[in-house]
C-alpha cells in the first residue's frame, strides 16, 4: 500500500524530528521543503537567490518557487510509491496545487497529521534547537547530543539556523496562523486529519503518529 502522507504543524513542533522516524520506518522519502531552500540556499542556486530573504525574514517563500521545487521531487523515482511532506503545503494555494499534481499522477493523499503543541513550548523548542550539516538535528536540553556541540552521527560542529531568533520565531508563528493553519480545516473537510499530542516526549508522538497512520 502507498503512503502519501502531510505532517503539519506550527514551526518547532517536532515536524522534522518525527518525519525523519517515521519515513524510515515506512521506506519512503521524508520531503522537506525547508530543507530543501535551506540547500539551495547554501549552494547558492536561483531557487536559493530568490529564497533566502524571505526565510531570514520568518516570511514564505513565494509558493511558485517551492511549487517548482515540490513538482520537480515528486518526479523522482523514490516518491512513486509514497513520500512524507515535513512544511509543505503551508497555504491553500500550496495545498490546491498539490491536489492538481497528484491528480494529475492518478494519485491520493492518505493522511494528514496534525502535530499540536501548546504555543508556549514552541519558542522554547526552536531557540534550542541544533543543527549539523549532515542533517541530523538537536535539541541542547529535550534532545541533546553525547558531547555539547558536536553531532553524534558525523563529529560534526552543530550551528543555529540563522532564521532561530526569538524575533523570527515570533514572525514564522503569525504567519503560521494565517497562512498553514487554516489547512486543518482544509484536510478535515476531505476527512484526512488525525491530530495527535505532540507536547509529550519524542517516542511517545512517534507512537502517537504510527498509532494513527494505522
Ligand atoms: P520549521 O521547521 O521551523 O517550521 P521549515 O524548515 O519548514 O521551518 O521552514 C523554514 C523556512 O523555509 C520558512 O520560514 C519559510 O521561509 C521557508 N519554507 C519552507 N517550506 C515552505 C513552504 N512550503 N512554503 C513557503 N515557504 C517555505
Ligand atoms: P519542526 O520541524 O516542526 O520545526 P523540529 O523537529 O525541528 O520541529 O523540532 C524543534 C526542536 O524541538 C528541535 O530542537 C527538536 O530536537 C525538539 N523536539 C522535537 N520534538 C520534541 C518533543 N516531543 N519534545 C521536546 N523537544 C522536541
Ligand atoms: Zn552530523
Amino acid at each position: 500500500m502507498g503512503h502519501r502522507i502531510i505532517l503539519l504543524g506550527p514551526p518547532g513542533a517536532g515536524k522534522g524530528t518525527q518525519a525523519k522516524v517515521i519515513a524510515g520506518k515506512l521506506g519512503i522519502p521524508h520531503i522537506s521543503t525547508g530543507d530543501m531552500l535551506r540547500s539551495a540556499v547554501a549552494r547558492g542556486t536561483e531557487v536559493g537567490k530568490k529564497a533566502q530573504s524571505y526565510m531570514n525574514a520568518g516570511l514564505l517563500v513565494p509558493d511558485e518557487v517551492v511549487l517548482g521545487v515540490v513538482r520537480e521531487r515528486l518526479t523522482q523515482p523514490d516518491a512513486a510509491a509514497g513520500f512524507l511532506f515535513d512544511g509543505f503545503p503551508r497555504t491553500v494555494e500550496q495545498a490546491d496545487a498539490l491536489g492538481v499534481i497528484l491528480e494529475q499522477g492518478g494519485r491520493h493523499l492518505d493522511n494528514v497529521i496534525n502535530i499540536d503543541v501548546p504555543e508556549e513550548d514552541l519558542v522554547l523548542r526552536i531557540s534550542g534547537r541544533r543543527m549539523c550539516k549532515c542533517g541530523a538535528s538537536y535539541h541542547v536540553k529535550y534532545s541533546p547530543p553525547k558531547i555539547a556541540g558536536i553531532c553524534d552521527a558525523c563529529g560534526g560542529e552543530l550551528y543555529q539556523r540563522a532564521d532561530d531568533t526569538e524575533a523570527t520565531v515570533r514572525e514564522r508563528l503569525a504567519v503560521y496562523k494565517k497562512e498553514t493553519k487554516p489547512l486543518i480545516d482544509y484536510y478535515s473537510r476531505k476527512g484526512l486529519v488525525r491530530t495527535v499530542d505532540g507536547g509529550v516526549g519524542i517516542d511517545q508522538v512517534t507512537a502517537a503518529i504510527m498509532a494513527a497512520l494505522e
